[in-house]
C-alpha cells in the first residue's frame, strides 16, 4: 500500500446527529437542506469534466428544487449551509477516534494521505476537527475536480497526480455505494469504517 485515500464526513469523525442540529440552528432552511440532499443524491457518481461545469449544474438543480435563482441557492450553500456545517462539525461531532493515530502511523511508513470529500469546505472541517490540513499530501473535494463519488475519473486524477497506482492504494470511507464503488470501479482497495 502506498497511498491512503480518505474520505471526510462521516469518516474521519461521527456524523450522527449532524443533519439534525443543522434544522434545530436553522430551522427555516430544512426545505433548502432538503433540496441540496436531493440534488446531491441526483448527481451521485457523475463527471462533469471541471469545477465550473460540476457547480453550475449543481446549482442549477438545487434552485429548481429551492424555487429560486442558480445564484441565490449558491449564496446560501456558501455563505449558510455549508459554514453551519463546519461550526456544527467543530463544536459537536468528534473526531474519529482511529484517526489520529492512524494518520501519523501512515506518514511514519511513508505513505501518502489524500483527503477527498465530495463537499467543499474540506480544509476547514479538517481544522474544525482539529486535524491540520498539512497532514495530508493533498486535501481535494470531489466537485473541484470535477464530479462526485462514485466517479472513477476521481481515482485516476487522484492516482495520477500522486503517482500512484489505483492498485496501491487504499481508500477508507462510510460508504459502499460511494467510496467503496469508486475504489471498485477502479481496482483499488477498500476499507469501510
Ligand atoms: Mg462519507
Amino acid at each position: 500500500m502506498k497511498a491512503v485515500i480518505f474520505d471526510l464526513d462521516g469518516t474521519l469523525y461521527n456524523k450522527r446527529g449532524l443533519s439534525l442540529r443543522m434544522v434545530l440552528h436553522a430551522p427555516m432552511d430544512i426545505r433548502k437542506m432538503q433540496a441540496e440532499r436531493a440534488t446531491r443524491a441526483s448527481m451521485r457518481g457523475m463527471w462533469l469534466g471541471d469545477e465550473k461545469h460540476f457547480y453550475e449544474t449543481f446549482f442549477q438543480r438545487m434552485a429548481a428544487r429551492m424555487h429560486c435563482s442558480a445564484t441565490a441557492a449558491e449564496q446560501w450553500y456558501n455563505q449558510r449551509y455549508m459554514p453551519l456545517m463546519v461550526n456544527m462539525i467543530g463544536k459537536y461531532q468528534p473526531l474519529s477516534e482511529w484517526a489520529s493515530p492512524f494518520i501519523h502511523d501512515c506518514q511514519q511508513k511513508g505513505i501518502q494521505l489524500v483527503l477527498l470529500s465530495d463537499y467543499g469546505f474540506a480544509k476547514e472541517k479538517l481544522q474544525a476537527l482539529g486535524l491540520s490540513p498539512a497532514l495530508f499530501d493533498w486535501v481535494i473535494s470531489a466537485p473541484e475536480l470535477g464530479g462526485l463519488k462514485p466517479a472513477p475519473e476521481l481515482m485516476h486524477i487522484i492516482s495520477e497526480r500522486i503517482g500512484v497506482a489505483p492498485q496501491e492504494c487504499l481508500v477508507i470511507g462510510d460508504r459502499d455505494d460511494t467510496d467503496g464503488e469508486m475504489a471498485r470501479r477502479t481496482n483499488a482497495q477498500f476499507r469501510k469504517v
